[in-house]
């Protein structure tokens, strides 16, 4: 029997492990089962290229909770070790990489945006042990190995009583961590970062159901067989190759990813890159409503198949964050913070090339099939209309997918829209005027008003879409968004100068006197419009601009905060060719008159639904009493 004292400057590395990581001690398992499906796979790889033969049937790593005896067994069937490599593996490297990274951890720490997920290794055992043992036996003619430390930088070394190749891992766990010894707690774990590694992980067993021999009666019970209970899913579908999986395997797969979840994805991403860095994943477009706040963060970031983390802010640009499934890549560092992680080449190179896969994507899809493509626009929308605003690369290439529906449910590309609108929506720069309704139902009015007049009106309802419009009108030329019930009306209208107004100029004067007295408090502008006798005789409209600063104020975001309450504006325009105009400017009792006004630009006003409350109310009430 050999002992020794570990070779580590730091004196009591344990304390300092456990302290440091305190809020990540449940990866110790994670760190284990990495090791023994390494110690397999190296055994696999070194029986395939003939150093040796050894019989392989199945391989597993099994995890086993002796919750009386107070301790956790992780034993694989992998390459071992011998005392030359215990001594060499365990004592000097896996100790002094310990060292190293208490050390760098010890700086990263002041920078609370740390990942908090390391490749800690063997020693992470002692965050939940306080002695860890390692029986072992190599692949190697070799006597089996019995490891033994206390967590002091004490160790013992002695023959081990160890039949099978492989090793066996045992913690005694310390009083403070005792929850790693309810099997609940250990089957979370494994299927929280083991649910997809590459070697079967068995813990226990269960009952499996066998089918009724032949002739058995329908009364007999079905009989039945104790089998290992694998935890995990050692081919995922990330890992093959797109061409042997179906449409139905990706969607299984997602059922897998999320169980909880019963919408279908609407369509997936196959990614599969090695240079000039590695990664595979598959991502998938769920349907989307229009919150953009609570479905972030539902992409699992994977090293080797090992689970990382949720989170991949940093990693995938903000936009692709809402979409959902796997990466896998051990190009991306994780011992450093998000903000430097941000800033590392590899990740970068990564976050563009995903963005890149995702827009080429949604081309083809667009371009093999329109018709599938605009039925699934509503619920991918919200990501495309974000990315566009946010990673110009992206906005380059979606501009040639993005759909602009219409009121009645067509869809055009921008390029369509334009040439669509053209010959009869400019102003008189030459500018194009594209028309849009945020809610059906409470601009009808306005939208049947610029229908009539032969306008396409769009619908725009995402909640991005102030800035999205903000981002067209710059980035093209001789564009402007304007809402059905804004002030587009006398840019528009002015277009077709056939409407002259029957008004002489000493009735417009009085008309517009008298309109101002009675609404002289309210804010509105008034103006006089000559206009078809069958429009409306009283619209009320509100300036883009106003209107539309005032909803990037409330969603956010382009440094639209703190700006203030903005005051409400409105333009109240008057058909001057209406007959009920004309019957006001012939009224000749000033009450009378009065009322008529009021009626009417309460009528305008309904119609914008800025009528409520108590002034419904009265409204309602006034008008019982004139049509009884
Ligand atoms: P890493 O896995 O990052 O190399 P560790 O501290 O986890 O660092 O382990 C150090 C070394 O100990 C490993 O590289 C490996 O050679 C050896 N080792 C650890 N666990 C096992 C195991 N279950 N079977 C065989 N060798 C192991």
């Amino acid at each position: 029997m050999a002992t020794g004292k570990i070779n580590v400057s730091v004196d009591n590395i344990f304390p300092l492990i456990k302290k440091f990581l305190y809020s990540d001690h449940e990866i110790f398992l994670r760190e284990l089962i990495s090791n023994a499906t390494d110690a397999t796979l190296k055994l696999k790889h070194i029986t395939s290229i003939g150093e040796a033969q050894i019989e392989f049937d199945n391989p597993m790593i099994e995890v086993k909770v002796d919750k009386k005896g107070k301790k956790l067994h992780i034993i694989d069937q992998g390459i071992g070790m011998t005392e030359e490599e215990v001594k060499k593996y365990i004592n000097e490297i896996a100790f002094s990489g310990a060292e190293e990274f208490l050390n760098k951890y010890e700086d990263s720490a002041k920078d609370s945006g740390i990942i908090g997920h390391f490749g800690l290794g063997f020693y992470s055992a002692f965050m939940v042990a306080q002695k860890v043992e390692i029986l072992t036996k190599s692949y190697q003619d070799a006597p089996a190995v019995h490891w033994t430390c206390d967590g002091s930088p004490n160790f013992s070394l002695k023959k081990g009583k160890k039949e099978n190749r492989g090793t066996e891992i045992i913690l005694h766990i310390a009083d403070d961590s005792k929850e790693f010894l309810e099997e609940n707690r250990i089957r979370e774990l494994l299927r929280k970062y083991n649910k997809f590694m590459p070697i079967p992980i068995k813990f226990g067993t269960k009952t499996e159901t066998l089918p009724k021999p032949e002739g058995a009666k329908e009364s007999d019970p079905a009989p039945t067989k104790e089998v290992d209970n694998i935890i995990n899913n050692p081919n995922p579908a990330w890992t093959k190759q797109p061409a042997d999986l179906k449409d139905e395997d990706y969607k299984e797969f997602y059922r897998e990813l999320y169980p909880m979840q019963f919408e279908e994805p609407l369509f997936h991403i196959h990614l599969n890159v090695d240079y000039p860095f590695n990664l595979t994943g598959i991502l998938y477009f769920p349907k989307l409503t229009n919150d953009l706040n609570i479905q972030k963060d539902r992409i699992q970031l994977y090293q080797n198949q090992v689970f990382v983390t949720d989170n991949v802010e940093g990693i995938v640009p903000e936009f692709l964050t809402m979409l959902r499934g796997v990466i896998d890549s051990p190009d991306i560092p994780l011992n450093v913070s998000r903000s430097y992680l941000q800033a590392d080449g590899a990740v970068k190179k990564i976050a563009s090339y995903i963005t890149r896969k995702v827009a080429d994507k949604l081309t083809s899809l667009f371009k093999n099939n329109r018709e599938d493509f605009e039925k699934k626009w509503n619920d991918i929308k919200i990501v495309i209309e974000y990315g566009m605003l946010s990673e110009d690369k992206f906005f380059e290439k979606a501009d040639k997918f993005a759909l602009y529906p219409t009121v009645d449910g067509q869809y055009f590309t921008f390029e369509e829209l334009q040439e669509k609108i053209k010959a009869l929506q400019t102003d008189k720069n030459d500018k194009l005027v594209i028309l849009y309704a945020s809610d059906k139902e409470a601009q009808h009015s306005y939208i049947e008003a610029a229908q009539a007049k032969g306008y396409e009106v769009l619908l725009m309802d995402s909640p991005i879409i102030a800035h999205l419009m903000q981002k067209l009108e710059t980035s093209k030329d001789k564009i402007s968004f304007a809402r059905v019930d804004a002030d587009h009306l006398d840019k528009l209208i002015q277009k077709d100068d056939t409407q002259i107004s029957k008004l002489s100029d000493e009735e417009k004067d009085r008309l517009k006197a008298d309109l101002e007295a009675v609404v002289k408090d309210k804010g509105y502008t008034i103006q006089l419009e000559p206009m078809d006798s069958s429009a409306s005789p009283f619209i009320i409209t509100e300036p883009e601009f106003m209107r539309r600063m005032k909803d990037m104020q409330r969603t956010g975001g382009g440094g639209m905060f703190g700006m203030g309450n903005m005051p409400d504006m409105y333009n109240l325009i008057v058909n001057t060719n209406h007959e009920l105009v004309g019957e006001i400017l012939n009224t000749k009792t000033e009450k009378k008159r009065e009322r008529l006004i009021n009626q009417s630009i309460d009528l305008a006003r309904l119609s914008k639904g800025l009528l409520k409350g108590e002034e419904l109310t009265n409204f309602i009430k006034r008008s019982y009493e004139m049509v009884k």
